[in-house]
């Protein structure tokens, strides 16, 4: 038994198409969060019951559900699409937390939509398991971000290059609304539903903003802090498209991401990036490239032109201190640092070009800081010697390193391990990633191996959606 309370689909019909997930032949659990559905106040007893399961694999729909497709455009690598939305994914509805916070509840890939263009409407295992362990970690590190609820085997073949077995993932989200969102109802000049739309996110998302321009403050201000812890955990999301932005400031729409083994900026995972436009070092301005596109769809919203044209564009340039300060806040408080100030950016950009020389390993370099074993991971150990011994007389909080710095992330090749197992039926490599990862800081003798970075031959180079 689920209480619905579905605010977006009370929106004007134009904002979604009604449809019902597509049925499947053999729903099967494969995971389900019980930490995250007592959080959502859902009973898991229920979940794993005939009842939520046919809900989980879009086989049943529990009362009050009200399923949508969204409708959204979006910015795809700069190209402009005026229409994409929801191909794939079904909105069942909003649920009110015990603590009243509201949240969607989706299901991705249960089937063909009005939005689904030339696709298929499905997802299969993989990114559904590379979505479940990522969004998790990143929620257990405190990153804003879209959760995973549960993942279900539909028991069909989804047809890529080669037949794959077919899965639903239940993505549990503060909302969807992207940044596309409102591209989608600018595009088309329509003013009175951007209005309602802006009314909408700043009474779910802002509701101290006190207008549209407050809304933007808002969103650059989640935004910048979103993509600095982005940063200083290595990751990557991939697809940092307008559609792939939500307007809540979660971390949304995991497909091709992953973090960096060993370090360099110019790091690219995903197979359709080819110029690196969404490298890691790329994120920051390609998150400015996008809130741009979100101001300029507000400013018909903002009154007379010029004084709108004027205060939106300072908005967005907005981003750059409030990035900067929560990225010097956040790599200070890696090294163990907490005061800001030149020195200590210094000493940051100081040891990132370090490790970038040797690729030195990200996560393993920080989180080695703290018990000196750092060194190890550098071919050559003296120019980080050399460093380490200044910073040592910084006198580092290892209270500090200790939460901000992951002993485990969800890498790449055990993903794929998790993932091939999957597929061959066994789910236990993918149950126990996920407990190392969602308990990232923790020592943990059984987890020793995860935390290792791939040796030459197990490192996966490209990431596929
Ligand atoms: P993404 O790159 O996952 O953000 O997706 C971009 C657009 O393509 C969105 O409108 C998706 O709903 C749509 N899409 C992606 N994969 C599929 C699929 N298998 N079937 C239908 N639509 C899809
Ligand atoms: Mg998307
Ligand atoms: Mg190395």
């Amino acid at each position: 038994m689920i209480h619905f309370d579905n605010s977006y689909a009370r929106l004007p019909e134009g904002f979604f198409a009604r449809v019902k997930p597509t049925p499947v032949a053999e729903p099967r659990l494969l995971a389900l969060n019980e930490p995250l559905a007592a959080r959502l106040g859902l009973d898991a007893e229920w979940l794993r019951g005939p009842e939520g399961l046919a809900m989980l694999a879009g086989n049943g729909l529990p009362e009050g559900a009200e399923p949508i497709a969204q409708a959204y455009a979006g910015h795809q690598f700069g190209g402009f699409v005026p229409q994409l939305g929801d191909g794939r994914a079904v909105l069942l509805g909003e649920v009110v937390a015990p603590d009243g916070a509201r949240f969607d509840i989706q299901l991705k890939g249960s089937g063909p939509t009005p939005f689904s263009r030339r696709g298929d409407g499905r997802a299969w295992l993989g990114p559904v398991l590379r979505e479940y362990l990522v969004s998790e970690f990143m929620a257990a590190m405190g990153v804003p971000t879209t959760r995973a609820l549960a993942a279900v085997a539909t028991g069909e073949t989804v047809w890529r290059e080669d037949g794959l077995p077919g899965a639903v993932l239940t993505r549990v989200a503060a909302s969807h609304i992207r940044v596309g969102t409102f591209q989608y109802f600018a595009v088309r000049g329509q003013q009175d539903a951007l209005a309602a739309l802006t009314d909408h996110v700043i009474a779910r998302h802002y509701p101290q903003a006190n207008g549209p321009l407050s809304f933007l403050d808002g969103v650059v201000a989640r935004q910048a802090e979103t993509i600095a812890h982005w940063m200083a955990l290595g990751f990557i999301h991939g697809v940092m498209n307008t559609d792939n932005m939500a307007v809540s400031g979660e971390t949304i729409d995991y497909g091709p991401c992953a973090f960096m083994d060993g370090y360099h900026p110019d790091t690219v995972f995903s197979s359709i990036d080819h110029a690196g436009r969404y490298a890691w070092a790329q994120q920051p301005q390609i998150a400015v490239w996008n809130l741009a596109q979100l101001a300029t769809c507000l400013i018909p919203l903002m009154g007379e032109r010029e004084a709108a044209i004027e205060a939106a564009t300072r908005a967005v340039h907005g981003f750059a201190p409030l990035y900067q300060a929560a990225w010097l806040r956040r790599f200070g408080e890696k090294l163990g640092l907490a005061g800001a100030g030149a020195e200590m950016q210094q000493m940051i950009e100081e040891l990132l070009t370090i490790m970038a020389r040797q690729r030195a390993d990200f996560t393993r370099v920080f989180a080695g800081l703290a018990d000196g074993s750092a060194a190890a991971e550098f071919d050559d150990p003296a120019p980080f010697a050399a460093w380490e011994k200044t910073w040592r007389t910084r006198d580092p909080d290892p209270a500090l390193m200790a939460h901000a710095n992951p002993r485990r992330i969800p890498r790449n090749h055990r993903i794929e391990e998790a993932i091939a197992a999957g597929v061959a039926g066994d789910m236990a490599p993918f149950q126990r990633l996920f407990a190392a990862v969602t308990h990232p800081r923790e020592l943990h003798e059984d987890w020793a191996d995860l935390a290792l970075a791939p040796r030459e031959e197990q490192i996966v180079r490209r990431t596929f959606c």
